[in-house]
């Protein structure tokens, strides 16, 4: 089986090389926390002392990392990409901009090397079953060499297009994403406001034309759902300041193409508005928007 070098063992890096190593795969991982190293040890990955260390053996070198600038920053400022044996195919699984994908390829191809921006969707429940799905962009070759690798952490591989259109796509659905969970949670808490119970209104909406994701699948409302981030507090899943982290590269990207997109404007001064200056909301999942709704609601 491949050597694969991981980067950043995080809420979702952590069970994807976990996977990988459950899998079969030889993965030499790499995080600055060292809690995040322990749990990679424990699940199967030989755990190294830095990022050059990871990937120096790797026929895939993949990185899941907070934000774009972090991703430029490693690979580009620091030069990881010098420590990238030849043919290695270095696969970037971060949410960043596409531009930051683009940067990175180019960089990468300086090099002779293949790149690969693949973000994924699915959340943290996805990561640890393996069922995420990744949108590539990069060679049509390059998707194929790297599917067996995705396909040990996630159940879809996508080839949206060149570089950074696994980016695009990403941004694309996380705008839509916040959309209609702001939308689920205005709606939910309007029906509570009207003396509804949101568990019977949640049905009837499933069962009707409001039905989406955020209702059906990861509903906001507390005691609706179990298993979901309103079941514990909206602690852990995805956080609030990562939802506005996207927000804010969708709304860089649409100011560069011209784009308009006034739902995707809104739903970004919502959530910024939702957090405020506490970081201890900005750490919650993003479904906790619902409180805000809440907190403007007069009571029956
Ligand atoms: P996280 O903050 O839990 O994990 C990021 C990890 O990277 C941390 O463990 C951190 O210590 C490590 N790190 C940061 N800089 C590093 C460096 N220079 N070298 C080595 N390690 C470094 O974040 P996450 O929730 O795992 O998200 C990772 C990426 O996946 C983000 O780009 C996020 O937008 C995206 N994403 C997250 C979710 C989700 O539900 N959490 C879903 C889809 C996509």
């Amino acid at each position: 089986m491949a050597t694969i070098g991981f980067i950043g063992l995080g809420n979702m890096g952590g069970p994807m090389a976990a996977n990988l190593a459950a899998k079969g795969f030889r993965v030499r991982a790499f995080d600055l926390v060292e809690a995040a190293r322990q749990r990679a040890q424990e699940a199967g990955c030989e755990v190294v002392g830095d990022p050059r260390e990871a990937v120096a053996e790797a026929e895939f070198a993949i990185t899941m990392l907070p934000s774009g600038p972090i991703v430029r920053d490693l690979w580009i400022e620091r030069d990881l990409l010098s420590a990238v044996p030849a043919g290695c195919l270095v696969i970037d699984c971060s949410t960043v901009a596409p531009e930051d994908s683009r940067a990175l390829a180019r960089a990468a191809t300086e090099r002779g090397l293949a790149f690969l921006d693949a973000p994924v969707s699915g959340g943290v429940a996805a990561a640890a079953a393996g069922t995420l799905a990744f949108m590539c962009g990069g060679e049509a070759a390059d998707v194929e060499r790297a599917r067996p690798v995705l396909l040990a952490m996630g159940s879809r591989v996508f080839h949206a297009g060149g570089h950074g259109a696994g980016a695009a796509a990403k941004l694309c659905n996380n705008l839509l994403l916040a959309i209609h969970m702001i939308g689920t949670a205005e709606a939910l808490q309007l029906g509570v406001d009207n003396g509804l119970d949101p568990k019977v209104l949640s049905e009837i909406m499933r069962a009707s034309s409001g039905n989406n994701w955020s209702l059906e699948k990861y509903n906001p409302y507390p005691g609706v759902m179990e298993g979901v981030p309103a079941a514990r507090g909206y602690q852990g899943g995805f956080a609030v300041d990562l939802m506005l982290k996207d927000l804010n590269l969708a709304l860089d990207a649409a100011r560069e193409r011209g784009s308009a997109v006034p739902m995707g404007a809104l739903a970004r001064n919502l959530y910024a508005l939702h957090r405020g200056a506490d970081p201890e909301r900005g750490r919650r999942d993003f479904s906790s928007i619902l409180e805000l709704f809440r907190r403007s609601a007069k009571s029956l």
